[in-house]
């Protein structure tokens, strides 16, 4: 049994639909994963945000002109008028649900269920066109065996049994469809697993069932080399190991949800990248080992702080640095990257809503520094420690950029650099020329 994960792109209009048909249509057993379509979670997001600052009319006129949309995509998908008849229902009965919604205290809850919207629609819509075509599928709801835990992790023993127990009841269907992104809490409740989690999905469902492949669906051939919004002549990565397209993935590839690596990972699930616009293309392969090159690609990761902490207390001390991790771990905020010295530390975080809390309990341990709008460029290659002559190319390509911080021999696979984000472009652009050209 294979995963194919289809993303927003790739069910964001009738045709787009209509052009998966003969991707999932063969003899071999699936489970198809959809997320919803291009920019419908972001709207359900506008209308929850608009429902908190208690915008009711405004959420009610987006909620109306979403569900419009709808009505035009049931017109086009659909063919016969008692199949459009079942469509149009369906949209009304999901936008009711969500206008349902703008009444009293507007809650978290409330805007949970709102955003789970998008992959019910997206699935429903997309079963209903099959059975129009009289190709059998079966929708499995994702809230029957996707569960995270109270900690917010994916709960697998519960998602193992609940989705093998599931899938007994259809021992000869061949198309299985399921919601990405949506599952329920350690309370039951309707909930998320975050912006983008439909790759998560399709990734522990795939680990759950013990899948052949997990297909990662979307509208480019497969990792770039380099990010192709800013750098031209990027290549598409044709094997990558699951240790580099996490590195890749964590450091700002936006093709896969950087979570969804592990999962496949620890039961060697290959998982492949495909593109719906060119289905030939064999895309990116990810398995446990790929050929190592000097350079394979470069990644950059946006919106990163730095807080430089110096004190002549650490010169010699120990636990000096857990004290440091204790006032992070305090704020549940992760660090990236981290270079040290005898006397002072250099921090990187993503998540800065607590920045100013940080900084200032950790002005008892010393004087601080806090510098943001920083971009951490990642380069993954063959960065072994055992090797020699690995790097000097990056900075020779970088000499006209000041670097900030460099982290090498965390990874074998990757070295970290720390830029300003007005320096990121150029960055990529002369890493592209010195390593790939
Ligand atoms: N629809 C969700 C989002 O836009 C999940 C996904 O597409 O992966 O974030
Ligand atoms: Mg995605």
């Amino acid at each position: 049994m294979k995963i194919m994960k289809f993303g927003g792109t790739s069910v964001g209009n009738p045709d787009r639909m209509k052009a998966l048909i003969p991707l999932i249509n063969d003899d071999e057993k699936k489970i198809v994963v959809l997320s919803a379509m291009a920019g419908t979670t972001n709207s359900l997001v506008e209308i929850s945000n608009l429902l908190y600052a208690e915008n009711v009319n405004e959420a009610s006129d987006k909620n109306d002109t979403l569900r419009s949309n709808y009505h035009r995509v049931v017109n086009e998908l659909l063919e016969t008028e008692s199949n459009k008849t079942t469509g149009h229902e369906l949209i009304d009965s999901h936008f009711d649900h969500i206008a349902n919604f703008t009444k009293g205290v507007f809650t978290k809850l409330k805007e949970k269920e709102i955003l789970a919207q998008g992959e019910l629609l997206s699935t429903s819509l997309f079963n209903l066109l099959l059975q129009e075509r009289n190709i059998k599928s079966i929708l499995l709801p994702a809230l029957s065996f996707m569960r995270i835990d109270k900690d917010g992790e994916p709960d697998s023993f519960y998602i193992e049994e609940n989705i093998k127990r599931e899938l007994k009841n259809y021992p000869s269907e061949n198309i299985i469809i399921t919601q990405g992104f949506i599952c329920r809490n350690a309370h039951g409740e309707i909930d998320n697993l975050k912006r983008g989690g439909s790759d998560f999905t399709a990734s522990l469902i795939g680990s759950a069932v013990n899948a052949s492949e997990i297909q990662i669906w979307t509208d480019i051939n497969g990792f770039h080399n380099n990010d192709p919004r800013f750098v031209e002549n990027t290549k598409v990565i044709r094997e990558l190991s699951f240790d580099e397209a996490a590195e890749l993935a964590y450091f700002g590839a936006k093709i896969l949800h950087p979570s969804s690596v592990y999962p496949a990972r620890i039961k060697n699930i290959p998982v492949r990248l495909k593109n719906t616009m060119e289905p030939s293309d064999p895309g990116t392969l990810i398995t446990l080992s790929s050929v190592l090159q000097d350079y394979k690609a470069v990644a950059a990761k946006d919106g990163i702080s730095v807080l430089r902490i110096r004190s002549d207390r650490m010169l010699m001390a120990y636990g000096f640095l857990r004290k440091v991790f204790e006032i992070f771990e305090a704020y549940r905020t992760p660090i990236d990257m981290i270079t040290t010295s005898e006397v002072a530390v250099s921090i990187t975080i993503d998540n800065s809503e607590f920045i100013k809390q940080i900084a200032k309990e950790l002005k008892e341990l010393g004087s601080v520094e806090v510098e943001e709008n920083q971009t951490i460029v990642c380069v993954v290659g063959d960065f072994r420690t055992e090797r020699t002559g690995s790097a000097p190319e990056i900075f020779e390509a970088l000499n006209t950029i000041p670097l900030k911080m460099i982290s090498y021999g965390g990874s074998p696979n990757s070295l970290s650099l720390l830029i300003d984000t007005s320096n990121k472009i150029e960055a990529l652009r002369l890493l592209s020329k010195h390593l790939f050209d």
